[in-house]
């Protein structure tokens, strides 16, 4: 496939689809913006990735850091760094293979969904080392805590992305990491 990133109009719609997400994961588990702040996460796309971080088989990858690869650790931060890293090649490959299927409707199904998963884990509600059982336990409960989010939110197309993945069982891979 080839490794071709986002444009700077398709970077604009996932700016966008990144504030959206944000916004209904924080009402939904009542996070209030300085709580937010100290969410340990960072969403990348293609041009920013690592070659460990790229995938043809998923939307994205979910990087775990022990400490964050940028910043440098302030003395009361702990805990793990998620890297939300999309893979822009097959996200487009998803737009170009269905012309119902939106750039901005599907990457915010994405950046919910994941950003579901980085909350729970930083919430102690789910483990990162996990199961295989476990683990697709866990893609149910993300699916439909994602669809419960966006099934009333008006955006255009979405309706058709919600049908299209509402079951998708290749949103994302785990990546865990020491460094
Ligand atoms: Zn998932």
């Amino acid at each position: 496939m080839e490794l071709v990133p986002f444009r700077d109009e398709e970077i604009a719609i996932l700016r966008h689809s990144i504030e959206i997400a944000e916004d209904l994961i924080s009402n939904y588990y009542r996070i209030s913006t300085s709580e937010w702040k100290r969410y340990r996460y960072d969403i990348q796309s293609l041009k920013d990735l690592r070659e460990e971080e790229i995938t043809d088989a998923a939307f994205a990858q979910i990087h775990r850091y022990s400490t964050s690869p940028q910043q440098r650790l302030r003395g009361s931060e702990h805990g793990d760094f998620f890297k939300i890293c999309l893979q822009d090649h097959v996200i487009r490959r998803a737009i170009q293979r269905d012309p119902h299927i939106l750039l901005l409707p599907l990457t915010t199904y994405i950046i919910t969904h994941e950003l579901i998963h980085v909350v729970r884990f930083a919430k102690f509600l789910q483990r990162f080392d996990t199961t295989n059982a476990e683990q697709e336990a866990e893609e149910k409960r993300v699916h439909a805590i994602t669809f419960t989010l966006l099934d009333n939110y008006q955006i255009r197309g979405m309706s058709d992305v919600l049908k299209a993945f509402r079951d998708c069982r290749t949103m994302e891979t785990f990546l865990g990491s020491q460094g």
